[in-house]
């Protein structure tokens, strides 16, 4: 079927309109925004074919409507090159039911995570998207992440040709498993740096870099140049679509819903971007109720869908989900956008509010077409009850992350009586946060070790201890790199040698 061409625009109005390929190599957009689609395709197929294909077949489907300038080869042998027997399960991702609630398994790739399912593509779609436009510079990934970004963008980019990549991460502020992935990364073409910050610095850390039109400048006469593996890549945010498609077409093949029938999501949320792909599933044709938009302590969202005002002055809290510890949560200037009508100078002004005065209040009209989101947020105590209850009722054993999207959404439907099937974005593999989740279900484990807690997490779920936390146990520390907010930028050029 002929495909009608899509091109990308940032939301701050500048730069006219790229390819997919174009925008996916630059990352983020010069003037500062967000590249998003000229209009959001249609799906081209039902949710009854849907339903007989597999995971494969589904994501090369959705990518085609969106990726035009790609050729069906060039789609195909990504799709191929990603989701293959780096994946623990052949179906890709799993859909579970445990207590009523269906839980779609987002984390059986390489590093346990959901981020392995746009990471693991991510870097086939780069590195043909410089090839289709005669980029030979190498290619610098720089990466921010609050824990499971840096370690699914290293396992992507490792001694990818032509690639070279260089994670930051707050210091103390992400897991020991999270941050043993990380230090033990062996590909030749990496660097891992701890930042005495948290998430929010590291991330306007490299926001600064991407705009610094000198460092650019010097990075070209060196034959670099910067792209971004961060959510506000649009090569991320398209694969991240393809798995709430695939959602709804499972629970339509159990006959969970019939076609047409709505689902609601529940998504543990920090910077929105995996929500936002729920959202285009929904734009693009998917029965999509009511998105669920859960936080944990940092509920900077809760207070934005309930009131329309972003306000992030306001304290930060390091909590168990520490993925979801940001208080910018940079996917949203893609709704915002949308919601303005298109309109970049509305949509610049609320940025501009939101780096000068730490806020903006949506206008009357911007907030009524809040109505599909309901933000809510769970304490840490209610984060470990929801953890014990579904071990207790239903021998399931979830993380910190998805505890939070599971205990928001029973909250929204005491609330609402809204009985609509909902599908609740399972992020990550319980493993990588075995202390969390172990002392949630027994306080007396807070007495063990990292590794006994996963010895222990093994004999009470049943679930094999997964490769991505065996091999951490005895790999070497191979990154040592420490330095304060300021010295980011200068670590870039000491890496690259600039
Ligand atoms: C990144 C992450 C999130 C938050 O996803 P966003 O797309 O940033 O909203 C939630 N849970 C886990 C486990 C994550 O790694």
């Amino acid at each position: 079927m002929e495909r009608e061409q899509i091109y990308y625009i940032s939301t701050r109005g500048h730069g006219g309109e790229l390819t997919a390929s174009r925008a996916i190599l630059s990352g983020l957009a010069p003037d500062g925004g967000l590249y998003v689609p000229s209009r959001v395709p249609r799906l081209d197929f039902s949710m009854r074919e849907a339903a007989e294909l597999d995971y494969r077949e589904l994501a090369y489907r959705v990518l085609r409507l969106y990726l035009t300038d790609f050729t069906e080869d060039e789609l195909r042998d990504a799709v191929n090159g990603a989701y293959d027997s780096k994946f623990d399960t052949e179906e890709i991702v799993s859909l579970r039911e445990a207590a009523g609630a269906h839980y779609l398994e987002l984390y059986h790739g390489k590093t346990i995570a959901f981020k392995d399912m746009a990471l693991s593509i991510l870097p086939h779609l780069l590195t043909v998207s410089a090839r289709k436009n005669g980029v030979d510079d190498e290619i610098v990934i720089l990466t921010a992440t609050s824990g499971d970004t840096g370690k699914a963008a290293l396992a992507g980019f490792a001694d990818v040709p032509g690639t070279r990549i260089i994670v930051f991460y707050p210091k103390d502020g992400v897991s020991r498993v999270q941050e043993l992935q990380m230090l033990t990364e062996r590909g030749g073409n990496t660097a891992v740096v701890g930042v005495r910050g948290n998430f929010d610095d590291a991330q306007n850390g490299v926001k600064t870099m991407f705009a610094d039109r000198e460092l650019g400048a010097r990075m070209n006469a060196a034959g670099f140049r910067f792209s971004s593996a961060n959510s506000i890549n649009i090569g991320r945010l398209v694969p991240q679509i393809v798995y709430y498609v695939y959602a709804y077409s499972r629970m339509l093949r159990r006959g969970i819903v019939k076609d047409g029938e709505f689902i609601n999501i529940a998504v543990p949320t920090g910077n929105f971007g995996n929500i936002l792909a729920a959202h285009y599933a929904g734009l693009m044709g998917v029965p999509v109720g009511k998105l669920i938009c859960a936080s944990n302590d940092n509920r900077v969202l809760t207070d934005f869908f309930e009131t329309g005002v972003y306000d992030r002055r306001r304290p930060f809290y390091t909590t168990s989900s520490p993925s979801m510890d940001i208080l910018i949560s940079s996917n949203l200037e893609r709704l915002i956008y949308e919601l303005t009508g298109g309109r970049a100078d509305e949509n610049n002004a609320y940025m501009q509010a939101l780096s000068t005065e730490g806020k903006y209040a949506l206008g009357g009209g911007e907030r009524e077409m809040l109505a599909g989101f309901y933000g809510g947020s769970a304490r840490e105590a209610e984060v470990a009850e929801e953890i014990s209850r579904l071990w207790k009722e239903a021998g399931y054993v979830i993380d910190t992350h998805t505890a939070v999207a599971s205990r928001v959404c029973r909250k929204y439907r005491d609330l609402t009586g809204d009985g609509t099937p909902t599908v609740i974005a399972s992020t990550a593999s319980p493993y990588k946060f075995a202390r969390s989740v172990m002392t949630a279900i027994d306080e007396k484990y807070g007495e063990m070790g990292d590794f006994e807690l996963i010895d222990e997490l093994c004999a009470l779920s049943g679930v094999p201890i997964p490769p991505a936390i065996s091999e951490i146990r005895t790999a070497a520390i191979r990154h040592t790199r420490v330095t304060d907010k300021g010295g980011m930028k200068a670590a870039v050029e000491d890496i690259l040698g600039l």
